[in-house]
């Protein structure tokens, strides 16, 4: 969605006039344990050829800053465990759709540089067949996709690979329950085995409610998935089901990202889609269905959730394909 030009002020407004009530309400939610926490979502980290799923490199480096500044920036592991444990600090988790390769040039290695962890989920037949995403072809754009080696590499360095299903399909208009299991559970295995190690999390294409069939959070959960990601907006309380983590669109503009990951009162009343079984996560992860090492496992972080530096070495982005090293500034051309 575009901005409007004369809405920014005024949300920037009422974003600085309810920020007292804003740290009022966090405050007492930090001291009842029930803080709740934000998961942002972005696309494309990008300073030319902008499309409405792009943010330029310097306002995305604005708002990882911000956010670290003020924020517990926490694994996709930490948010599930304080889900179910409580929570009693201001926590963040940042992810990545689709897997446009131009975020290798800035964004990852930025993210990487800094130990703010993060989850890139990505759709399986883009990054195998090296074929754009069907919405960027609809606009006449041909954006180079993710290799399967930059992925190994961003999994070297830390990075969380998720899986986004085989052709982006919309889910919400798939009927046959083969075609959602091959989408959802398939994709995800043969991902894992060309990655050589666990894929964790799955997200949903589009995100919104009339994409996300029921029949496809039961085939996530059977196949083994620690959770499943949304995208229609809300954020996750302490006793939400871990299962499912909503998320909120990492808007390039500042206001409407400020306001957003503030925990505007007006969003509070996002209703979460409901499940048929029980919501308790289990306490330890499913079984892996992957044969290989769960190398991913031994990345991860301890029991902060923060991930420690030393497990996001980039060094892994100074191969030929991904990379063009860590670079600090965000003007760096890609
Ligand atoms: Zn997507």
């Amino acid at each position: 969605m575009r901005s409007v030009p004369w809405k920014m002020p005024l949300l920037g407004g009422y974003y600085l006039l309810s920020l007292p009530y804003r740290r009022w309400q966090m405050r007492r939610w930090c001291a009842e344990d029930r803080a709740p926490i934000v998961v942002l979502f972005y696309h494309r980290v990008a300073d030319v050829d902008p499309v409405p799923w792009t943010i330029g490199t310097r306002r995305f480096a604005h708002q990882m800053e911000w956010l670290q500044e003020r924020f517990d920036m926490v694994t996709l592991e930490e948010v599930q465990r304080r889900l179910r444990e409580g929570n009693s600090r201001p926590a963040a988790h940042i992810t990545f759709d689709d897997g446009y390769a131009e975020n290798c040039e800035f964004a990852i290695p930025f993210l990487v540089e800094r130990g703010i962890p993060c989850t890139y989920f990505v759709t399986l037949r883009n990054v195998t067949h090296q074929v754009p995403f069907p919405h960027d072809v609809k606009l006449g754009k041909q954006f180079p996709v993710n290799t399967m080696l930059e992925l190994r590499n961003m999994a070297d360095a830390g990075v969380e690979i998720g899986a986004h299903t085989r052709t982006h399909a919309d889910l919400g208009k798939v009927k046959r329950r083969e075609s959602l299991y091959d989408e959802i559970a398939r994709a995800g295995e043969e991902l894992e085995q060309l990655l050589g190690r666990d894929v964790r999390y799955f997200a949903f294409p589009f995100g919104l409610k009339t994409n996300i069939p029921r029949e496809g959070f039961t085939i996530a959960r059977e196949f083994g998935y620690r959770a499943v990601v949304s995208a229609y907006g809300g954020y996750n309380f302490p006793g939400d089901d871990p299962f499912h983590i909503q998320r909120v669109h990492g808007d390039p503009e500042m206001p409407r990202f400020q306001n957003a990951v503030s925990f505007d009162p007006r969003k509070m009343r996002v209703s979460r889609i409901e499940h048929d079984w029980e919501c308790e996560a289990p306490a330890e992860p499913p079984k892996s269905h992957n044969d290989t090492a769960d190398l991913h496992s031994q990345a991860r972080p301890g029991a902060s959730g923060v991930l420690p530096s030393q497990t996001m070495d980039s060094s892994a982005f100074e191969s030929p394909l991904c990379g063009i090293g860590v670079s600090t500034s965000p003007n760096r051309s890609p």
